[in-house]
């Protein structure tokens, strides 16, 4: 399809020239050489990566050190105009970027064209909010005037993963440039194609050289030493909830502060005096769009007994329907997962599936040779200390468990380590609020899918992380609160 062609020419020059570290506004090798990244559409090679080492991410903390004091007193409107243009620059190769992320990553182009967008999106956002960043509280006392101010917390690493990752890279990197920090980016070593397209991006749009730095490579090489850098106040990590605790470790001895978003196995719970119809879009829609390859992906499904098999019945139905094939074809739902390692974890609960007594509903089986292709799944007759309800598969493939009361309902959805969100279906307001208040998650969305909205706290409890991005949230991480008192 024409898709192909368009892509074909993007990424001419990155299989000719590969990609290099961006540290200070320049292109650097990386210290280690170079790897390869490849395509899970079909297994090729796509090409040569810089594969930074200490030494690159030493130059990059120097960089991002070096361009924090003008970035952090550059006024503000002269900041907000850059993101800005920012935003516009990803609009404007908003195409490019879906594609090479389709490509990169195995997504499908019906969610990833979207996904670039929402990537300008959160530039905009917190370009409009760069105005009011530093506004501190004046807080009197009968003795003092007490002041607050917030300020920039110095230079910060981000390590991104490689779901949806343009996106996610922006949902970091926009807040914490609009506080006024330096960046230093190390995107997933899987996907590394549209960080470099987004640095591009900031320096045509006149962002400074040195206030974002792109250095690529392998988690415990670059990553290890971003987390140990003494200049880098600061890690926002995206990822497995392991690396999470392996970040905090890292980054102890320079006193690091970390936030942290990570995995989850979300419960999506189905009263049966719901919208049946609304309710089956949502559960479908939460685990088979972006390959279930998804942090808020609601990958348990809790269904009360009542319409367990009407609402089984559909669901067969529907998941046998999804279309999976080419990325870049527009009528793809799911594409090729991650890649070699991903897809043989994800192959793996097919049989486990089995071996615990669960029913293989749908799929539960690879899909031809060329790429890392997997069929929708559904398992039924499954229960909540089965690994498929406990492990995070990260696919497409969702485990339906029954219920019968509410507070049935509520000791399974709670029964798990991560707290990342939850999605209620019922009619019942006093049972939506009941169940909410009481539900261990983040975010919780009820007779919703999960809707994105910017100024609202984004983030896990338990095993799903710690702190929160969005609105003001992010703000509180990326910048210190200064007390200042006046004696009156
Ligand atoms: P991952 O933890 O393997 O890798 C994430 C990033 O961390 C990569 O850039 C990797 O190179 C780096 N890394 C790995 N080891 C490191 C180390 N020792 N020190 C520093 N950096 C290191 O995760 P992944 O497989 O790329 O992504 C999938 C995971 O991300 C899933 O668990 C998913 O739930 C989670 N995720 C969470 C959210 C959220 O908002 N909560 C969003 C998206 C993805």
């Amino acid at each position: 399809n024409e898709n192909v062609e368009k892509l074909e020419r993007h990424l001419a020059r990155f299989r000719e020239g590969g990609i290099a570290n961006r540290i200070g506004g320049q292109d650097r090798s990386g210290a280690g050489g170079t790897f390869q990244t490849v395509s899970p559409v079909d297994k090729s090679v796509i090409c040569d990566v810089a594969r930074g080492q200490a030494a690159d991410i030493d130059a990059a903390a120097q960089a991002a050190h070096g361009a924090f004091p003008a970035w952090r007193d550059m006024p503000a409107k002269e900041r907000r105009a850059i993101l800005i243009r920012i935003a516009e620059g990803i609009e404007a190769r908003a195409e490019e970027i879906a594609l090479c992320e389709c490509w990169d990553t195995g997504q499908a182009w019906k969610f990833m064209s979207k996904a670039a967008l929402r990537g300008a999106e959160n530039f905009r956002y917190f370009a409009d909010q760069v105005t009011s960043a530093r506004d501190g509280r004046h807080l009197p006392s009968p003795t003092l005037m007490n002041v607050t101010t917030r300020k920039p917390i110095g230079p910060v690493g981000v390590i991104t993963p490689w779901n949806t990752p343009f996106m996610l890279s922006t949902w970091k990197i926009a807040p914490a440039l609009a506080a006024g920090c330096t960046v230093v980016h190390k995107p997933a070593e899987a996907s590394p194609l549209t960080a470099r397209l987004l640095v591009e991006i900031a320096e045509e749009a006149g962002l400074p050289p040195g206030v974002l730095n792109t250095v690529n490579g392998f988690g415990e090489e670059a990553g290890k030493a971003l987390c140990e850098h003494p200049m880098i106040r600061a890690i926002a990590f995206v990822g497995e909830s392991r690396t999470g605790s392996m970040i905090v470790k890292q980054g102890a001895d320079t006193l690091k502060r970390n936030h942290l978003e990570l995995g989850g196995k979300n419960p999506v719970i189905v009263f049966d005096d719901a919208d049946l119809d609304r309710a089956l879009d949502a559960v479908i829609f939460m685990i088979y769009s972006i390959n279930g390859e998804r942090c808020t992906s609601s990958s348990r499904l809790l269904v009360q007994d009542t319409i367990r098999a009407e609402f089984e019945a559909k669901l067969i139905e529907r998941v046998n329907a999804i279309k999976v094939g080419h990325p870049l074809d527009p009528a793809t739902e799911v594409g090729p997962l991650i890649g070699e390692e991903h897809f043989a974890k994800v192959r793996s609960y097919f049989d486990i599936a089995r071996q615990d007594g669960a029913t293989v509903a749908a799929g539960g089986e690879t899909l031809g040779d060329t790429g890392y292709f997997v069929r929708p799944t559904l398992f039924t007759d499954a229960r909540n200390d089965m690994r498929i309800a406990r492990e995070e598969i990260f696919g497409p493939v969702l485990t339906s468990i029954p219920f019968s009361t509410e507070e049935e309902a509520l000791a399974l959805a709670n029964d798990t380590e991560y707290g990342l969100t939850g999605y209620v279906w019922t009619n019942d307001l006093t049972r939506a609020l009941r169940f909410t208040d009481a539900l261990e998650a983040g975010m919780i969305w009820v007779n919703s899918e999960n809707v994105r909205h910017l100024p609202t706290p984004f983030g896990g409890v338990k095993a799903s992380g710690i702190g929160r991005d969005g609105g003001d949230w992010s703000f509180e991480f990326y910048m210190e609160q200064k007390h200042i008192g006046f004696a009156t």
